[in-house]
């Protein structure tokens, strides 16, 4: 953890220093070395949210480009199961940065417990994850002339699979500060809409003090949900034009060979 209190105050760790975790309250030593970023850690080594994965460089550039008191929010749900969210924007969703292999039922789990919850998931742990989502990127199709939407195959790409099944919004992000790709609709086996999304966009679209109700990012949500459900339906209409053709040829030939046997 990045934050425990310290006299009631919220605090970083620093060398000597002990807290207070602020999900169980329990006693939290400061680890201040030189290989892992500076962190709390439980006396006795368990952390008390399972659900906790040890932070690397990458979680805490993230976390840090949101306000501190978004960062690391403490979650309890009616039957007072608590979690520590990495970031819990005002108005309300949730942004985890999971850099580690989820288990699905743990990732279930997690996309049942949070109701507006966002992923975005370190896509350089794996070697071959870029390579093999540019591939299924490369063979996709451009849906629209001027948003930059694609439909793609998961193919190779076991990114793509381990996160078919999320309800969640999922962002990959494969380094560098440009773009993050947003998986917009998904399938196991199915198609799958992406789309590049500016990296301080996101971050920009989530700072933005609006005093509606419904945030900036929920009407993207909604817009760009929609453009991929007509474009689908439109594909199946086609598809199945295409088959029905197909069909009622092949069922031409076969009258027409029948009656070119009888004529014989
Ligand atoms: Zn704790």
């Amino acid at each position: 953890m990045k934050y425990a209190f310290v006299n009631g105050q919220r605090s970083e760790a620093q060398p000597n220093r002990t807290g207070e975790c602020p999900c169980c309250g329990g006693s939290v030593i400061a680890k201040c070395g030189e290989i892992r970023v500076n962190h709390w850690a439980h006396r006795r080594g368990q952390n008390c949210d399972y659900w906790w994965e040890r932070e690397t460089e990458w979680h805490r550039n993230w976390k840090d480009s949101f306000p501190t008191h978004w960062q690391e929010f403490v979650h309890r749900d009616e039957n007072g199961e608590r979690h520590i969210a990495d970031v819990k924007t005002d108005h309300d969703w949730v942004i985890e940065f999971q850099h580690s292999y989820l288990k699905p039922e743990e990732r279930e789990s997690r996309d049942a417990f949070y109701s507006k919850l966002i992923w975005v998931v370190d896509g350089t742990r794996r070697k071959r994850d870029v390579e093999h989502f540019h591939a299924a990127l490369n063979k996709g199709i451009a849906i629209h002339r001027s948003v930059p939407v694609r439909r793609i195959l998961p193919g190779r790409s076991a990114l793509l699979r381990e996160w078919a099944n999320s309800p969640s919004q999922v962002f990959l992000d494969f380094g560098g500060q440009s773009v993050v790709w947003w998986l917009l609709a998904k399938r196991q086996e199915g198609p799958f809409y992406v789309t590049p999304f500016s990296r301080p966009e996101f971050i920009q679209i989530h700072l933005g003090a609006s005093e509606e109700a419904i945030s900036e990012f929920e009407k993207l949500v909604a817009d760009l949900r929609s453009l991929a459900s007509n474009y689908e339906a439109q594909f199946q209409l086609q598809v199945q034009r295409v088959r029905s053709k197909t069909t009622a040829n092949g069922f031409q030939q076969y009258l027409a060979r029948k009656s070119a046997r009888r004529r014989l």
